[in-house]
């Protein structure tokens, strides 16, 4: 059974009033809120087994170690990864695509090809285009619609044995929309020997991913936006591809043997965990797993499903409401404008002191913002303690906002 009070009533946020009203939180997308049973994993952590993991023989340290290790072994169950050492701990989706890029880089020559597509995060484009810099590798964008959908011709067209990687998103952050990453993968693999890396940093909140079912090579994410903390995020990539790449950062804990003549690399996945890692967040966004498999796949996407839907057609009853990608198949996100009326930061503004958290600007996407001739939009964001209440304040802000901006 789905128990919507049941849900909210575990994250303490929630029960907040902003600007004298009941927070309505809808800029998931940016960031998730946190249940009660991650906060207290966290302070559990700090609270009575702190200590540095891996170098110490003492019991803290060994009982910090043994956590972490829980926790990794929760992700690879959570994605379906192969083995727990091709999970690593990283701070985030943008740590994760810089890694990559960088630990790549021996792998590509000039005038290899480097493709992603018009729908990509800032993440996802400016490391590729660093790495064309190192490598005189060159960027291609398989283009996009009017509705957001990626025209796949582009990739019949342009893969080749000088595509060396693929790389892009399966949820847009920007549009909501899902992409055809199945299709695509096939495509690549048949045409390519290209290395596959997906973002899923607006997909692992909202469904289920099994990575090998997928067949990518990488597959990074973000914590705090599935109830994680910040600061803490997941490169997952195949076995045989972790061995043969660089490490990205070098230091403690990535090391076998270190001296001044010569260094070798410690086994996976320590080879890509360098420094002392953020213990405590790790070991919480176990804890947020746990929360999203107890709450179950298959009610957070109906429920989030029905507010997208709900939240589309409340919408659309409002006069000169553009909605960017209302037709493709989407999650998550509904991306809006009012036509004719002021910026989206001023929509932001006025629903913001009606205690309605929206996202407004380029959204890290200024890609797509150019493609529609816009600065931004207003973004609603869903997790799975949003409900259709919250949604008809937003639809009567938005009103508020347009008569007022009118
Ligand atoms: C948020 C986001 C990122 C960047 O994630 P960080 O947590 O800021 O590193 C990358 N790609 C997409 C699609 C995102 O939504």
């Amino acid at each position: 059974m789905f128990d919507i009070q049941n849900i909210r009533s575990q994250f303490p946020i929630l029960s907040q009033t902003v600007n004298g009203k009941p927070l309505i939180y809808l800029d998931n997308g940016a960031t998730s809120q946190k249940p009660a049973s991650v906060i207290e994993s966290w302070e559990k952590y700090y609270t009575t087994i702190n200590a540095n993991v891996h170098r110490g023989i003492h019991t803290l340290s060994q009982l910090a170690t043994e956590e972490m290790e829980v926790s990794r072994r929760k992700v690879q169950k959570f994605i379906n990864a192969k083995n727990d050492f091709e999970v690593i701990f990283t701070k985030g989706t943008t740590e994760g695509l810089n890694l990559i890029a960088y630990a790549v880089t021996n792998f590509i020559k000039k005038d290899d090809e480097i493709i992603i597509s018009y729908l990509e995060h800032h993440s996802n484009i400016v490391p590729w285009q660093m790495l064309c810099e190192r490598t005189g590798a060159k960027l291609k964008v398989i283009p996009m619609d009017e509705n957001g959908i990626l025209q796949l011709d582009f990739l019949d067209q342009n893969l080749s044995e000088r595509t060396k990687i693929v790389s892009l998103n399966q949820v847009s952050n920007a549009l909501g929309v899902i992409n055809p990453i199945e299709e695509i993968i096939k495509k690549t693999r048949a045409n390519s020997d290209a290395m596959i890396v997906i973002d899923g940093a607006q997909s692992v909140p909202h469904f289920r991913i099994d990575v090998q079912k997928m067949d990518c090579d990488f597959f990074v994410f973000s914590g705090h936006k599935m109830y994680a903390p910040m600061g803490t995020g997941i490169l997952y990539g195949k076995e045989d591809i972790l061995r043969k790449i660089s490490p990205f950062h070098g230091g403690g804990e990535m090391i076998a043997t270190c001296s001044f003549e010569k260094t070798t690399y410690a086994e996976l996945p320590f080879k890509f965990e360098a420094g002392t890692p953020n213990v405590g967040g790790d070991i919480a966004l176990g804890a947020a797993v746990d929360f999203m498999e107890k709450v179950g796949h298959e009610h957070i996407q109906t429920h989030e499903n029905a507010l997208l839907e709900y939240a589309q057609k409340k919408l659309l009853e409002i006069e000169d409401l553009k909605i960017y990608g209302e037709k493709a198949h989407r999650t998550g996100v509904v991306s809006f404008n009012l036509e004719g009326v002021g910026i989206a930061s001023d929509v932001g503004m006025i629903l913001d002191k009606l205690g309605i958290a929206v996202r407004t600007g380029h959204h890290c996407t200024q890609p797509i913002m150019d493609y529609f001739n816009i600065a931004g939009t207003v973004r609603a964001s869903f997790a799975v303690y949003n409900t259709f209440e919250e949604i008809d304040v937003l639809a009567d802000g938005v009103r508020k906002a347009q008569r007022m901006l009118g």
